[in-house]
């Protein structure tokens, strides 16, 4: 059978905002009775764009990435929440309601922080993938129909089909060390989740210090070879996709001319290392 699925491109996000704001659009104020009671106008976030900033001037990039209830196969909301949760045929995870009315303690059971606590309405709610306008024959939620870059895209696939998607396309979901089984993809999530060690080679050249290119620089780890780049022409080079906390690095730079030199690196998040005199 084929089920819904997200898949959401981190590069291509630019925390417009405007996904986040069509969620607002059709849930605020809107009961959509089975699926979602009104959401309130402040506090909630159903879509929700996490930002994160990696490296230090001048070397430096931001990366978004919108979240939502990743409606989990496994989900810890639905071993909890009895029948005020259920996970439809086609994916989606609901929470009913009338039947979670009071339900409070399903905010915590979510891993992800997805579950908003309405106040008013004693409710616990999700993002329920815009089930309402899919079972009217929607092919698209509204935060896909408003993102101008494409970053967003539902599908409706074999789970089969999916995992292969997953392999090809090298798709990631959020934590999951869970287990939880989200249905909730991401591609290029390491410009959010990994972090880089980079760097500027420079050397002076009749008194006038100029950056160098094309200088090789290989990185290594408690002996272990990782990765070899080469500096570009403004001397910039860049490790990307390493692990946050990995620890200590070795560079080990070689510029034609130039006797080679070693610089350590400690990796605790992204780190730029500057100008390195050659
Ligand atoms: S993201 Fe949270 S609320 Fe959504 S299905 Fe998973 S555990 Fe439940
Ligand atoms: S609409 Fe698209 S580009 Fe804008 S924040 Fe949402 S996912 Fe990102």
């Amino acid at each position: 059978m084929q089920k819904w699925n997200m898949i959401i491109d981190v590069a291509e996000c630019t925390n417009c905002q405007l996904c986040a704001l069509a969620a607002m659009d059709e849930y605020v104020g809107n009961n959509w009775p089975g699926y979602a009671a009104p959401m309130p106008r402040h506090g909630h976030k159903w879509i929700n764009i996490l930002q994160k900033e990696r490296g230090q001037q001048p070397m430096i990039d931001i990366a978004y990435v919108p979240t939502m209830c990743n409606h989990c196969d496994n989900a810890p909301c639905l071993a909890k929440g009895g029948d005020a949760v259920k996970k439809r045929d086609d994916g989606i995870v609901l929470i009913d309601p009338e039947k979670a009315k009071g339900r409070k303690d399903l905010v915590e059971a979510c891993p992800y922080g997805h579950i908003w606590w309405n106040e008013e309405l004693a409710l616990p709610q999700i993002w329920p993938f815009d089930a309402h306008l899919l079972d009217q024959g929607w092919q698209q939620t509204r935060g896909q129909q408003s993102c101008p870059t494409g970053a967003m895209r539902a599908i409706k696939i074999e789970d089969e089909e999916m995992a292969r998607l997953v392999r090809d396309q090298e798709l990631e979901v959020m934590k999951p060390e869970l287990g939880s089984k989200p249905r909730v993809y991401y591609r290029n999530l390491w410009r959010y989740s990994k972090c880089f060690i980079g760097g500027t080679l420079a050397a002076e050249v009749n008194g006038v210090v100029d950056c160098v290119e094309g200088a090789t620089v290989h990185l290594s780890k408690n002996g272990r070879s990782i990765a070899e780049t080469v500096s570009d022409n403004y001397g910039d080079f860049k490790f990307d996709r390493l692990d946050e906390g990995s620890g200590v690095y070795l560079l080990e730079i070689s510029a034609e001319g130039r006797s080679k030199k070693t610089v350590e690196a400690r990796l605790g998040t992204s780190i730029n290392l500057g100008e390195i005199r050659l």
